[in-house]
């Protein structure tokens, strides 16, 4: 019964051979077709030994005894190694049929067969991580931003005005941005965070330690600068954009971890504020979780966000624990940076 009257469409995807495939497997038929035009003696060498091996693959067909085939198989074996011979002698590489794969593991195909099914084979896998890294956004002067690497010690240990001092509470900001990243890892929990701060005050390199730890494991996660986002999306509207408006949007509402840079930076518009509400309203429904960073105290955010403003803060305070750094270290990075330097 099995497959003879089987109604459902045969499909075998891994077998297909993809556009690459293809172009190698052409490249080995011409490789063969130039050796065999120079050289007809290993063409009719090769003719035999296939004639030969086709009728010991049939040979219930062609009604082979035992002996017969072992006298076949033995010829096979003794033209083979005369074949190869030949082709030692006129300098051809035994594998010259063979189309040169870039991956023999999985022939180019991406997948390889495993006790548990058809795996992306580790070719693709690296392949992938470089690709969700590119699709990142993240600015390549943050490519090295580590939780690992992070010095606390920039943030001032004490507070003039006998408050929280701006070293406890870059702790307290780091350590839930880490949580958030592992948690994510872990079992993708949809709570976010708001974290404000001023200008200077490493919110930014916070944004990309995230951004990084979860593309270290292999995470997609799309950084986004709030005001460079807008700027993409009205440049959209021009008729010879290489992007939609929707694209843009779709990509930003689907990612599986959604960071947005300094939020607030510049007073909404009716239609930016429609525009965000619509992002943080699609990825609260969807329990999709989104980091944000503002430059702005919670009520001037709202303020700051138009219209929709009290609505969108609503869904970001519902769906973010929020946090928060202090003191400006940009003086003290870039005495770091010089001191490296010389
Ligand atoms: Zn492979």
């Amino acid at each position: 019964m099995r497959g003879r009257y089987c109604l459902m469409p045969f499909v075998f995807k891994p077998e297909m051979t993809s556009p690459k495939q293809q172009k190698k497997l052409e490249e080995a038929t011409r490789r063969r077709e130039k050796v065999f035009a120079e050289h007809p003696e290993v063409a009719e060498l090769d003719a035999v030994i296939k004639k030969k091996e086709f009728t010991l693959r049939g040979a219930n067909f062609h009604g082979l005894d035992t002996k017969e085939r072992q006298q076949l198989q033995g010829e096979i074996t003794k033209l083979k190694g005369k074949f190869n011979k030949l082709l030692s002698e006129k300098g051809i590489p035994e594998d010259f049929k063979q189309p040169r794969w870039d991956c023999p593991k999985c022939q180019d195909r991406g997948e390889v067969l495993t006790s548990e099914g058809y795996t992306r084979c580790s070719c693709h896998q690296e392949r992938d991580l470089s690709l969700i890294r590119r699709q990142a956004g993240l600015p390549p002067r943050y490519a090295e931003a580590k939780f690992a690497t992070a010095n606390l010690d920039l943030y001032p240990a004490k507070d003039s005005n006998g408050k929280e001092t701006p070293r406890l509470k870059a702790k307290k900001a780091f350590k839930a941005a880490q949580e958030f990243a592992h948690s994510q890892l872990k079992e993708g929990h949809s709570q976010g965070l708001l974290i404000d701060g001023p200008v200077g005050s490493g919110k930014t390199f916070l944004l990309a330690c995230i951004t990084n730890e979860l593309l270290a494991h292999g995470k997609p996660v799309r950084y986004i600068s709030y005001s460079d986002f807008l700027f993409l999306v009205r440049l959209s509207f021009a008729p010879d954009s290489p992007y939609s408006e929707y694209q843009l949007i779709h990509e930003i509402e689907q990612a599986p971890v959604l960071i947005i840079d300094d939020l607030g930076t510049e007073q909404a518009t009716d239609f930016s504020s429609s525009l965000l509400y619509r992002i943080i309203d699609h990825r609260y429904g969807r329990q999709l979780p989104f980091v944000i960073s503002t430059s702005c105290s919670l009520n001037e955010l709202a303020r700051r966000l138009g219209f929709l403003g009290e609505k969108i803060m609503q869904r970001i305070i519902e769906s973010c624990r929020v946090c928060g750094l202090k003191g400006d270290i940009r003086q003290k990075l870039i005495a770091k940076e010089r001191g490296k330097d010389g």
